[in-house]
């Protein structure tokens, strides 16, 4: 109910306001931009992951738009030897309109970044698209193993079941590198846990199975309560360090993420830029309603 209500009061707000919030979470709207956030995040031992904004196309030109943004950016990321990796959204390759010419662009992706060493990860969207981005990812890792990543979300309730699948096509040495995150998008109740304790507990299992059954394990949270716990379970299995990582988004909890640097843990941080930045903005607006009198306060001050 809450959810939906913040979303409609957002739908309302002006561009001009929502890019004042967005400033904080975007690293700007060129691709130079993200080269100079992921220069300084490097220099300070973290790795990033950059995402070039966009998603739900609505025709298959625009897929063709974004795959050459991504092209680029790899280009530029080799040419700066910057310590990332990319992140896509398969609906900016059109998903949800042809999978199979999604296939085809994202092949295009993922072959350059194979011949550049690098990681792609496909990012999880609402859960219309759950099933066939993990039939695309199968096809997908079966060609392009080392170089092929996927996002689960704990707040679904199919996701245990899910990595117990993905082990079960698991090549031998080439572990299935999953970002387990909470979720992002707004799911009725059939589908996704909505408490946020069955959330966390739902993330906890994932995390354990994930650690316990050969994966790669790409942990993407803020909540310092899960942080404390999966600290705990890393320390008491022993988990060597090269098989996970901590993930955040860029801009949020900064003090956590240096706290866990400090700590010895791999640190990858999410770097979007773009000019589609709109929906990536609002999204996070949603999950952080607490920010609205805040943009509403800057607007006024800056008028
Ligand atoms: C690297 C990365 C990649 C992601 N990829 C995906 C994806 O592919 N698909 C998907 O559905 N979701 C994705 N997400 C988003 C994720 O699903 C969550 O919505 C988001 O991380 C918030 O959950 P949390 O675990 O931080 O816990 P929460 O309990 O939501 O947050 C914990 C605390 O962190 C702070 N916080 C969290 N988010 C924000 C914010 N936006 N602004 C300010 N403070 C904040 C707040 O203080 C909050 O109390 C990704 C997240 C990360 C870190």
């Amino acid at each position: 109910m809450l959810n939906r209500l913040i979303a409609k009061i957002i739908a309302l707000l002006p561009e001009n306001l929502v890019w004042i919030f967005s400033k904080r979470y975007i690293a700007g709207k060129n691709l130079s931009d993200a080269v100079k956030v992921t220069q300084n995040l490097n220099s300070s031992s973290i790795k990033a992951t950059v995402d070039v904004l966009g998603e739900y196309i609505k025709a298959t030109h625009e897929a063709v738009e974004y795959k050459l943004k991504y092209l680029e950016a790899i280009d530029t990321i080799k040419k700066h030897n910057l310590d990332t990796t990319v992140s896509i959204k398969p609906t900016m390759f059109g998903l949800l309109l042809d999978k199979d010419f999604c296939y085809q662009q994202l092949h295009e992706v993922i072959s350059k970044a194979k011949q550049n060493e690098l990681l792609v990860c496909m990012d999880m969207e609402d859960s219309s698209c759950t099933q066939i981005e993990l039939n695309l990812f199968e096809k997908l890792y079966n060609e392009f193993p080392e170089t092929v990543t996927l996002v689960l979300q704990a707040y679904l309730r199919r996701t245990l079941d899910d990595l117990k699948w993905l082990k079960s096509i698991m090549l031998p040495n080439y572990p299935i590198n999953v970002r387990i995150c909470k979720g992002i998008y707004i799911e009725p109740a059939e589908v996704a846990f909505q408490k946020y304790k069955e959330v966390n507990e739902n993330f906890l299992r994932c995390v354990d199975y994930m650690l316990d059954n050969g994966f790669f394990t790409a942990i993407a949270t803020h909540d310092k309560r899960l942080v404390k716990a999966i600290n705990q379970m890393l320390a008491k299995k022993g988990t060597a360090r090269e098989t996970y990582e901590y993930q955040m988004l860029y801009g949020v909890r900064p003090n956590l993420r240096d706290k866990l640097v400090k700590l010895g843990h791999t640190m990858r941080v999410y770097v979007p830029f773009g000019n589609h930045w709109y929906g990536y903005s609002t999204r996070r607006l949603k999950e952080n309603p607490r920010m609205i009198p805040h943009i509403i306060k800057a607007l006024v001050y800056r008028g």
